[in-house]
């Protein structure tokens, strides 16, 4: 959507909460489109509000999350998800009648349970969650194209005001995603699979390799390219970032793992058996997996900024999330 479109700012006041790198990659689109009079930033530590200030990510800058929300009609929270609640208790009884408060975390039933019985009736919560992102951390990392041609799942809990929702839904689209609403614990449930596995399977056999005598490591390192690689960029993630999404989506988690470890038994089975036809089965249909995930146009550039490969991908990059839905809309790349 063009600033055209926007004559009057969507927002009189928008207050981030957390200017890492989706909090600043929002703050970058929100400004480069005009959709708000003022954007307030919060964040915890002197260092990182000087980098926003020096960004410019923002129209007035502080420690204190109190300071941003006042006046705000759309509040933001960006921080890993083990925060929320200190933030939601905190911001909670300061927030106007009408007040939208929303998120981006990657895990949206414990985000609901940590913050909803912080706010006021009358102030309209709308959890969110861009399927977007990269391996890096901190406003620095922030870009304003990040959220465009990618998936924003919203997850309103139940009575949630309407325009409220569309008002948040509006948001993203002028930022460039298409919009799936959805419940928290589907959302929690696809995720578990598309996104958290898989980086569990990245953090381990990263861990394994480092474990490795140093001789073998270093090869490890040299002969990456034969897929090695991949995992060290998704291993690469916000430590803290995973940890509270691990903990946070803890049965959805174990459940996939379980799934995981039979099929990974399966295949060692058929490995010590010589069983050849099994693991060709297997293998031809996970190669469909990957098809859909093309033709659904999810295996696109990681990185929007990067040149793209011959075959769509970003050179030698692979996704992390993925929302897992469709709705028909064409042209959306790969997720974080
Ligand atoms: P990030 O780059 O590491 O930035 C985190 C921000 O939160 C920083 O401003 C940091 O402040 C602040 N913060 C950290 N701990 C805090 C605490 N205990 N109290 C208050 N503020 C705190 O993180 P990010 O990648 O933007 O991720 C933010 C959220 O987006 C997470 O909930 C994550 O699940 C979600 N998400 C991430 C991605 C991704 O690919 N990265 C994608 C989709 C959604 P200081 O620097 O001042 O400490």
């Amino acid at each position: 959507m063009t600033e055209l479109e926007h004559p009057q700012p969507a927002f009189r006041r928008v207050a981030l909460i957390g200017i890492g790198l989706i909090g600043s990659s929002l703050a970058r689109a929100i400004a480069r489109r005009g959709l708000a009079g003022e954007v307030a930033i919060a964040t915890r530590r002197q260092a990182t509000l000087d980098k926003a200030r020096a960004l410019q990510l923002g129209t007035s800058y502080s420690l204190d999350p109190a300071e941003a929300v006042a006046g705000a009609d759309l509040v933001v929270i960006g921080t890993p998800l083990g925060a929320y609640a200190e933030i939601a208790e905190r911001i909670g009884p300061l927030l106007e009648p009408g007040a939208i408060v929303s998120d981006v975390g990657s895990v949206k039933q414990a985000v609901i349970r940590d913050v909803a019985p912080h706010l006021a009736e009358g102030v309209h919560f709308v959890p969110g969650h861009p399927i977007a992102g990269t391996e890096q951390s901190g406003p620095e990392a922030g870009f304003a194209e990040l959220f465009e041609n990618r998936w924003c799942i919203l997850t309103p809990p139940p009575g949630c005001n309407p325009a409220a929702v569309e008002k948040i839904a509006s948001l993203w689209r002028s930022v460039g995603s298409s919009v799936q609403i959805m419940e928290a614990s589907h959302h929690d449930k696809v995720l578990a699979i598309t996104s958290h596995l898989p980086h569990i399977i990245a953090y381990t056999i990263v861990g394994t390799a480092a474990d490795l005598e140093a001789s073998d490591r270093a090869e490890v390192i040299k002969f990456s390219a034969s897929g090695f690689r991949d995992f060290t960029r998704i291993a690469a993630s916000d430590p803290i970032m995973w940890r509270d999404i691990f903990l946070n989506n803890r049965e959805q988690v174990l459940e996939m793992l379980q799934r995981f470890s039979e099929d990974l038994t399966a295949i060692q089975r058929a490995i010590r058996w010589g069983e050849g036809e099994e693991l060709e089965t297997r293998f031809r249909r996970t190669r469909e997996i990957r098809r859909g995930v093309v033709d659904a146009h999810q295996a696109g550039s990681f990185d929007p900024r990067e040149p793209e490969g011959p075959d769509g991908e970003t050179d030698g990059e692979t996704a992390g999330e993925t929302s897992g839905e469709t709705s028909g809309e064409a042209g959306l790349k790969e997720e974080t």
